[in-house]
């Protein structure tokens, strides 16, 4: 059986510390604020800006899931160079991290889920949002275990896995362009736990 974790990842001061920040990036960068900076490639490289951020990071068996997916998929540079963990990557992220973790969990989203944006925030992004979390929760579709830091969008940056609900456990499987799967299985018990500790800490902090 597997570990899961979710604990706070600092990923700016990562990428500060990186090799990748003064290899390929200008040295001068905007602080968005307290979560997230914006820096720019170096010009050769053309590969414009990105935005780095912090946000909540899996561990599995100790080790951050980023890692291990940067292994599996053979990235060239770390995919926290472009992307974003879906959850606690903003101040006020509770809602969204709950919505999230409905897809974590399995657990379907509701209309009282949903009322607690307001009208204006349910836009076209918004809605193929929570599409791709329902088809995760109701068809184990894939969705976004991370998103795209810049724009957010679904159609770049993708790394994608799927959850499923087994008797007693959950699992994880990704798969990789060469047709291998990673998969991990966790006791449901104590996973359920990781999810539920974070949001009352995320109330509790609120
Ligand atoms: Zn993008």
């Amino acid at each position: 059986m597997d570990k899961l974790e979710l604990q706070f990842f600092d990923n700016i001061k990562r990428f500060k510390n990186s090799k990748d920040f003064k290899s390929k990036f200008e040295q001068e960068y905007k602080i968005c604020n307290d979560y997230q900076i914006q820096i720019n490639y170096k010009k050769e490289l053309n590969q414009g800006c990105t935005r780095i951020n912090n946000f909540f990071e899996f561990y599995i068996n100790g080790i951050p899931l980023s890692q291990i997916l940067d292994k599996f998929f053979n990235n060239s540079e770390t995919l926290l160079n472009n992307q974003n963990g879906q959850i606690g990557y903003c101040k006020n992220s509770y809602n969204f991290d709950k919505l999230v973790i409905n897809s974590f969990l399995k657990k379907p989203i509701t209309s009282k889920d949903l009322s607690i944006f307001p009208k204006e925030g349910k836009e076209e992004w918004f809605l193929d949002f929570v599409d791709e979390l329902n088809k995760a929760i109701n068809e184990d579709a894939f969705f976004r275990f991370y998103i795209c830091s810049v724009c957010g969008d679904g159609y770049c940056h993708l790394t994608l896995g799927k959850v499923i609900k087994n008797e007693k456990t959950f699992s994880w499987i990704f798969e990789n362009f060469k047709d291998e799967t990673l998969k991990f299985e966790f006791d449901s018990d104590s996973y359920i736990k990781v999810f539920n500790d974070y949001l009352k800490e995320c109330l509790m902090g609120n």
